[in-house]
């Protein structure tokens, strides 16, 4: 039986399927194995493992997923003439690939999920920052995902990494350092997809915390991070005041200076603001 060193090069696939790129679906294809084989390893080990593919388009980084180990792979494409592609792929794997055909935001597919489950996708820019909100923010942690290997403008890669001081440093590092620990692992310029895009892309990988790195209500977490750097030049006391009527006496309990401005306060600064906000103090209180 044909396995899947006997599938033909996604140039061929592309061209038999009539794969021409979709602007609005935000296709940019990577069609170097060689290049998809090395972003499936920067997922981790895979064997044992199930991993969730967004956005297989003709299934480079499907078969890359497969060919490590991934014991499944469900992969969740809205393009249906992608569809016949990766059943291609399917067939060449008995029982290790899963087609859906969809839009991943309209879809929960962890019920085709065993854990443990790693998720991996090459997204258009906005859905993949839609869906890294929306799966560190699940209802209750820790969530369904172990890890997370996402493609991202390298501008946004930054924003997830950077560091307190810098000027990348906002609402999205916030967001992900909190529970997670993210690593820009590959970066690619535009010539390595098919269209190129205009812009320069990234490897983000983030494996999830067992439990947030600091205590916080999320919501609230959220709300202060959100009025910090709506304003981020502004002083502290000056962006947060519409949370709290005497937030000078609370970012001084908090421990922070209500002068200093959002892109210096590190994670944990914000943590003990929102605890203070929620009237919970200190951790151990
Ligand atoms: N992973 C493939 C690769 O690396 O060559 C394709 C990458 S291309 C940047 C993005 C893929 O995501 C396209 O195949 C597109 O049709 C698909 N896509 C776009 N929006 C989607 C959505 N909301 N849900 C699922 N797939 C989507």
């Amino acid at each position: 039986m044909a396995g899947l060193d006997d599938l033909p090069p996604l140039r061929e696939v592309i061209a038999a399927h009539g794969l021409s790129a979709r602007k609005a679906l935000g296709q940019n294809f990577l069609l170097d194995l060689n290049l998809t084989a090395k972003i499936a390893r920067a997922a981790g080990d895979l064997s044992g493992a199930d991993v969730l593919e967004i956005g297989p388009g003709p299934g480079g980084l499907t078969r890359g997923l497969l060919a490590e180990g991934a014991r499944h792979v469900v992969a969740v494409e809205k393009d249906p003439r992608c569809l016949p592609a990766l059943h291609e792929i399917a067939a060449a794997c008995p029982g290790r690939l899963t087609v859906v055909a969809g839009d991943a935001l309209d879809l929960d597919l962890s019920d085709l999920l065993t854990p443990p489950v790693k998720i991996a996708a090459n997204l258009p820019y906005n859905v993949g920052t839609e869906l890294l909100v929306r799966w560190l923010t699940p209802p209750a942690w820790p969530p369904f995902w172990d890890s997370l290997t996402l493609m991202f403008q390298r501008e946004v890669a930054e924003r997830i990494v950077a560091r307190p001081g810098s000027k990348a440093y906002g609402r999205l590092a916030i967001l992900t350092q909190w529970r997670a620990e993210p690593r820009m692992v590959m970066e690619l310029p535009p010539r390595a997809f098919t269209p190129p895009p205009k812009v320069s892309s990234a490897v983000v990988h983030l494996t999830r915390l067992a439990a947030p790195r600091f205590e916080a209500d999320p919501a609230m977490l959220s709300k202060v991070v959100a009025a910090a750097f709506n304003q981020r030049r502004k002083m502290l006391r000056a962006s947060l005041r519409g949370l709290a009527p005497d937030i000078e006496a609370h970012l001084k309990r908090a421990g922070l200076v209500p002068t200093a401005r959002a892109e210096e306060i590190p994670l944990e600064g914000f943590c003990a603001l929102a605890r203070e906000l929620s009237g919970t103090g200190k951790p151990e209180d």
